[in-house]
C-alpha cells in the first residue's frame, strides 16, 4: 500500500487544514481517524490528486462511515499487550480491524503502526478470519510450503486475484471456503 506518496504538509494544503503549533499536522491525523469533518469537494480532491493518502482513511464496509482510530485498550482492556496497538473501528457496527506492526511491512516506506491490515471485520467475520489464518497460516509456517507458495496456491484455488488475496481483507464466504481448501489438501496429502 502506497499510504504516502505526498507529503503531509501538501496534502494538509490541499484540505485547508492548518498545521498545530510547532508545525506538527495532527489535524491530518484526525481527519484520516474520522474526528475532523472536511467538506466533500475536498476529500475528492485529495482523492483525485492523492489517491495513495486516502487509502490509509478507512471506512466501515458495513455502514460506509469513516472508521475511527482507536488503542487497543479501548477495544481489549483486559489484554494489556493490545493497549499500545491502534485499531480502526466502526464502534456503531462493533467492527475494528487491527494495523500492520509499527515499523514492520514496510517495503522501504514509512510504517506508523496505523496502516490497516485488510478491512473492518464485525464478530463473525473476526472470527471467521481468525479460523482461516488457523487452518491456513501452518501450510507456510510448519509445511513444506514457502509463504509466496502457499498464497499462490490460496489464490488458484479460490480464483481470485493477487491483490485480492490476503485473509484480512476477505468476507465470511472466501474464509469458509479457505478453511474447506486446506481441509481438502491435508486430506489429499495423507
Ligand atoms: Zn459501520
Amino acid at each position: 500500500m502506497e499510504a504516502y506518496k505526498l507529503r503531509r504538509g501538501e496534502v494538509a494544503a490541499i484540505l485547508g487544514l492548518k498545521p498545530r503549533p510547532g508545525g506538527s499536522h495532527g489535524t491530518i491525523d484526525m481527519w484520516l481517524a474520522g474526528k475532523n469533518a472536511v467538506p466533500a469537494g475536498k476529500v475528492a480532491q485529495i482523492e483525485r490528486e492523492a489517491p495513495a493518502f486516502v487509502a490509509n482513511r478507512l471506512n466501515c464496509q458495513y455502514c460506509g462511515r469513516a472508521a475511527k482510530l482507536v488503542r487497543g485498550v479501548t477495544l481489549y482492556p483486559g489484554h494489556p499487550e493490545t493497549h499500545d496497538k491502534y485499531f480502526w473501528r466502526c464502534a456503531p457496527c462493533g467492527a475494528h480491524v487491527g494495523c500492520h506492526p509499527r515499523n514492520k511491512n514496510t517495503k522501504g516506506k514509512p510504517n506508523d503502526g496505523k496502516i490497516p491490515l485488510g478491512s473492518l471485520a464485525n464478530k463473525e467475520l473476526r472470527r471467521a478470519r481468525n479460523r482461516a489464518h488457523a487452518m491456513f497460516d501452518p501450510l507456510w509456517r510448519k509445511g513444506k510450503m514457502k509463504r509466496g507458495e502457499a498464497y499462490s496456491w490460496l489464490r488458484e484455488t479460490l480464483g481470485i486475484s493477487k491483490e485480492a488475496c490476503h485473509i484480512g481483507r476477505f468476507d465470511v464466504e472466501l474464509c469458509n471456503r479457505t478453511v474447506d481448501a486446506v481441509a481438502a489438501l491435508k486430506k489429499e496429502a495423507k
